[in-house]
């Protein structure tokens, strides 16, 4: 099939399942389709010919709407486009448009979002994660085959975990951060959202390296293999006793124990082990990235970028008017405790301390990766949760992320794949691996798939994407196969 025809159809089934699934925030259907044609007639370099990709709207695509999810960019077209972006579009993937955040990607359930909330595909009352929920939606509901996101947190392995897809982050630096609007910048990374591991991987291979236009990108030791292999013979997985404790749902757990009995099967090792440090990762991350938030989205003044108040009598009104107009609560919220932390009097007693924090977070791992592999966690402690169960409570929301944080705080890779069912929403199970272990996880996580056998697929997707067990939209989807209750 022409790549002309292939994206005809990905972008009228695009077209149909955004309304209610509000997972892009934009649809490119003439750019895609140039593109297209353009890879048709192209003879040469077609490492991904015509993939149909999503971006996150926070990683800039040049001549192409670029919000954040954000009132104040909400007119933002960028003049440059994000290296991640850049080395596709030359490997001749088509851009089908880009996806809904949290504002900023501050949140874990898209309802930050400046324009509206993302539906999970699998039940639409519930929410898809975040913040990169738009890109998981858009994967598990066949609006796209692939697409990226970013995670400071936990916003792709969250969300992939809630939509039942797979998420990686890659080791921080692994990918160019160049392009990709700074929220936290010692924690931002982009990575891929897929439907499988392979796919992963391939896009993976496609992002990373170093770029002159990032100082704290690194060059990947080895490259990234496609993984093939079936067994895990002689790993040894760590599992964090810390990451078990309470606050995970029993279905969750569930999964998570069968889980890792699959990684015995497969000739792997469980093994227990202690992150002694895991319960001050939290608070060290809610004092870091809004400090580093406060500073970096200083530059959003009404002058340089997007929206400016009107009819101001003078620049400091302006300012505040454009400011408070253009941001949301929660990013008001992490601007407000960021610059409090970093003002003279509280620098060491609070952004002082964090930091140190999170060197006792790496040490943790740095000490258990000298006894095992990989270390195993669920991604999340809960499945996808109802729209506006958790809006307003910020406490409830920050705890999406206790499994996911303390990866980011280290630097490492991880990756969230899908391991079954619990009250019919998927559940995702992250391995986490030393750093530039990316080769390593992607082929455990492969084997894992392979063995777990995920195969259901959420009520409300597109027929025509590939998908496997489709239901028609709305109709309630009942759960064959797997391990699903
Ligand atoms: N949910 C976390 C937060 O709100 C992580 C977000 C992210 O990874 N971008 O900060």
């Amino acid at each position: 099939m022409s790549v002309l025809s292939d994206i005809t159809n990905t972008l009228d089934n695009a077209e149909r399942l955004n309304p209610q699934l509000n997972a892009l925030l934009s649809i490119e259907r003439e750019r895609s389709l140039e593109r297209a044609a353009e890879i048709d007639a192209a003879t040469d370099g077609l490492a991904l010919r015509g993939t149909a990709i999503a971006i996150k709207d926070n990683i800039c695509t040049k001549d192409m709407q670029t919000t954040c999810g954000s009132r104040i960019l909400h007119n933002y077209m960028p003049v440059y486009t994000a290296t991640a972006v850049r080395q596709l579009w030359d490997d001749h993937v088509v851009m089908l448009g880009k996806t809904n955040l949290d504002e900023f990607a501050m949140g874990s359930s898209t309802e930050n979002s400046g324009v509206h909330t993302t539906r999970n595909p699998w039940d639409l009352a519930t929410v898809p994660g975040g913040s990169s929920g738009g890109s998981a939606a858009a994967v598990a509901a066949g609006e796209a085959l692939w697409a990226l996101g970013s995670d400071t947190g936990g916003s792709i392995r969250q969300p992939a975990a809630l939509c039942g897809v797979v998420g990686m982050k890659p080791t921080y630096g692994a990918v160019s951060r160049y392009g990709l609007v700074a929220f936290a910048s010692s924690l931002d990374q982009i990575g891929p959202l897929t439907r499988s591991v392979y796919d992963c991987a391939l896009l993976l291979q496609h992002i990373v390296g170093k770029d002159p236009r990032d100082a704290t990108s690194v060059a990947l030791p080895e490259p990234i293999e496609l993984p093939t292999g079936e067994r895990l013979d002689g790993l040894r997985v760590g599992i964090p006793k810390e990451y078990l404790a309470a606050g995970v749902e029993p279905g969750v757990r569930a999964r998570f124990d069968e889980t890792a009995k699959q990684v015995e099967e497969l000739g792997g090792r469980c093994i227990e082990v202690s992150l002694p440090h895991t319960e001050y990762a939290l608070p060290a991350y809610y004092i870091i990235a809004p400090a580093e938030a406060s500073a970096n989205l200083a530059r959003f003044d009404g002058v340089r970028y997007g929206h400016r108040a009107a009819d101001a009598e003078d620049l400091v009104t302006m300012y505040e008017r454009t400011r408070g107009e253009g941001f949301g609560p929660e990013v008001k919220r992490r601007i407000m405790i960021g610059a409090y932390a970093l003002s003279a009097g509280y620098y060491d007693a609070y952004y002082g301390r964090a930091q140190r924090v999170r060197t006792l977070v790496r040490r943790d791992f740095d000490a258990v990766f000298g006894d095992v592999d990989l270390v195993a966690s669920p991604t999340s402690p809960t499945v996808a949760f109802a729209v506006g169960s958790r809006a307003a409570e910020p406490l409830a929301m920050y705890m999406s992320d206790i499994c996911t944080i303390p990866v980011n705080l280290a630097g490492l890779p991880a990756i969230s794949i899908p391991c079954g069912l619990s009250d019919g929403l998927p559940v995702g199970f992250q391995l986490i691996g030393p750093a530039f272990s990316e080769n390593r996880i992607l082929a455990a996580a492969h084997a894992l798939e392979a063995a777990i056998g995920f195969e259901t697929a959420p009520a409300f997707r597109d027929s025509g994407a590939g998908g496997v067990g489709v239901a028609p939209d709305g109709v309630a989807f009942d759960p064959a196969g797997g391990r699903n209750t």
